[in-house]
Formats: structure tokens, sequence, C-alpha cells
């Protein structure tokens, strides 16, 4: 029988570019720039995704959504991720707790994390004091840091609630 616990990993990251919206987890942030990408390029929810997905053993979002299917053109990641965490519980898979880091020069990130991390509880139906998301910039340096693109990190712990 696999552990009680388990843990998953994601990583994600876009390219910002002059005239996209600029939304993280969910939440859309006034920005000139805004990342770039078949869906609506929310990073966060990508690196969630693939965390929940990676705990549970499923592949990453890009096997269960690709970019390549006109369906997911321009589609909202909160309800990818979404269905992700319903792919774990439909395993007998809980959510225990998430924590997550965006790396990005800007906007400023900070004024939206209250926000960001009431959007993903919801979405994740977990409480808000189970969601952590933090904001770095990379002091300029790298694609980060010079406003090429924004990176995020996440990790998810799951446990096993029931025996599937
Ligand atoms: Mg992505």
């Amino acid at each position: 029988m696999s552990a009680a616990w388990r843990i998953g990993y994601g990583f994600d990251a876009h390219r910002l570019v002059p005239g996209r919206p600029f939304i993280l987890g969910g939440v859309t942030i006034p920005s000139e720039r805004g990342p770039f990408g078949h869906s609506d390029a929310d990073v966060l929810a990508h690196a969630l995704s693939d965390a929940i997905l990676g705990a549970c053993a499923l592949g990453d979002l890009g096997l269960h959504f690709p970019d390549s299917d006109a369906r997911w053109k321009g589609a909202d990641s909160m309800h990818l991720l979404a269905a992700c965490a319903g792919m774990a519980r439909e395993r007998g898979y809980a959510l225990g707790n998430v924590d997550a880091t965006v790396v990005v020069q800007a906007p400023r990130i900070a004024p939206h994390i209250v926000a960001i991390r009431t959007s993903v509880a919801s979405v994740l139906r977990i409480e808000i004091d189970a969601v952590s998301v933090k904001a770095k910039t990379s002091e300029g340096m790298g694609y980060t840091g010079d406003g090429t693109g924004i990176a995020a990190y996440a990790v998810a712990c799951l446990t096993r609630s029931k025996v599937p």
C-alpha cells in the first residue's frame, strides 16, 4: 500500500509580453505586460496543478490538457487546477496544503497575495490557511529579473483519505 502522505512539486514559466492580461492564481493584476501562452498562462495555477498531479504520480498539466488541443485555447487555468484537484480526490487523496513562490520583477504581487490565496483556496476547496503564496524578485537577474518572464514553483501535500 502506498504511503499515507504524498508530496508533489510543480514549476512553470511564461514569457511576459505587452497587451496580455496579467492573471495569477485567478486574480487579474494591473500590468502593462502579461504572461503569453495558449491558455490564460496563469503560472501559479499551472505550477500548483503540476504539484497536485505530481503528488499522485499522474504526469503533468500538458499531458491532461495539451496546448495542441484547441479546447484549451484561452482556458481559465483555475478550471484546470480544479480538475487536477478533482483527479486527486477521485483517487482517494485529500489536499492538505500547498505552498508556492512566484518570481517576477514587476508588477508587485504583494498587495494581491490575500486575494490570490483566497482564490486558490476556493478552487481547491481548502482553507485559506492551507494556501501559502509568496512573491519574490530575482534582483534583476535572469529572465524573471529583466522583465522577460515570470516563474512559479509550488509544492502540494496530499493525504490518502480512503483506499480507492
Ligand atoms: Mg504554463
